[in-house]
């Protein structure tokens, strides 16, 4: 029973300190981080720019403290997700953010932060990054992709950024002779779609691309998912149509994987720009628990497809 799985307790609940310098340096040099303080680099990344006009401790502390504390969230979740099997950080995600950049309402790369935080401990750790997010995860790929503990997964609307249109993978090809060479041609799980991709071939993608995937991961393994709601139809900058039962089922079926292969799994937020995104992922998060006490692992392959919109 995934209930037994889950070890599901309601007052299992956490709050995690910020992440400490030490921590954020573990991906982005100390010059990236003092640079951070820029009103005018805060206002673009953020694409607001009045935000240019604030001072610079007043965006810190509205701003970046708060993303340390959710970067904190996904150190913590993904202790947690390998203590207790799973865990949930309510926040986290910011897959655009690269080693010297920020990028697209993201300055700290959470996920590959905690990927290293754990490998100080575990170093023999082999995770897999699904990333199921409307955008590519372009920031990740760029600090990890060419790690060979890392397989990356990741279906993507190829007409948005971070591609914005062009035909080429967003990812840069692994340096010449690397060591990660053989590793990496298996570990690139990379899709992307059609912004008006129907929910069946999404899913349908899903369902047959993800267990290779998995497959081709060597234990020991940690699962680590951005789930992204900002391939919802109408979300203002994911440009797809997806339903909300096509996200929900998503989300279920990749905790099911997780869970079916017995790899503990950690799920990050990442992006939702509609007014039905706070909602959808509250919606969706209480679907895969309500899911792994009353039902089944799984409710299977498309057999009951297509459901209602
Ligand atoms: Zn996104």
């Amino acid at each position: 029973m995934v209930s037994t799985a889950l070890n599901l307790k309601a007052d299992r609940t956490y709050s995690p300190r910020e992440a400490s310098d030490r921590e954020l340096e573990l991906v982005h040099p100390r010059e990236y981080l003092k640079s951070l303080l820029d009103p005018v680099l805060i206002s673009r990344v953020m694409g607001i720019p009045e935000l240019a006009t604030l001072s610079a401790s007043h965006l810190h502390d509205s701003l970046l403290q708060p993303l340390r504390v959710a970067t904190g969230g996904t150190i913590l979740g993904a202790r947690l997700a390998l203590e207790h099997g799973w865990a949930f950080n309510f926040s986290g995600g910011f897959h655009h953010a690269h080693k010297e950049k920020a990028e697209g309402f993201c300055f700290f790369a959470d996920t590959a932060i905690a990927v290293r935080a754990l490998w100080e401990q575990r170093p023999e750790l082999n995770v897999i990054i699904v990333d199921v997010d409307a955008h590519g995860m372009n920031g990740i790929w760029e600090i990890l992709g060419h790690d060979p503990r890392i397989s990356l997964f990741d279906i993507y609307n190829r007409e948005i950024y971070p591609v914005s249109g062009s035909t080429t993978l967003p990812y840069p090809e692994p340096p010449p002779g690397s060591a990660a060479k053989s590793k990496y041609e298996f570990s690139r799980f990379l899709f992307p779609v059609e912004g008006r991709i129907s929910d069946q071939d999404y899913l349908g993608l899903l369902w047959r691309n993800l267990p290779l995937a998995i497959a081709s991961v060597p234990e020991p393994r940690l699962m680590i998912c951005h789930l992204g709601q900002d391939p919802l139809l109408g979300d203002k900058l994911g440009y797809m149509s997806l339903s909300e039962q096509a996200i929900l089922r998503r989300d279920a079926y990749l905790f099911d994987q997780a869970i079916v292969n017995n790899i503990p799994v950690l799920a990050l937020l990442a992006g939702g720009y509609s007014p039905n995104s706070a909602g959808l992922i509250a919606k969706s998060l209480l679907n895969i628990v309500h899911r792994s006490i009353d039902g089944p692992l799984n409710d299977g392959p498309l057999t009951n497809w297509p459901v209602t919109a």
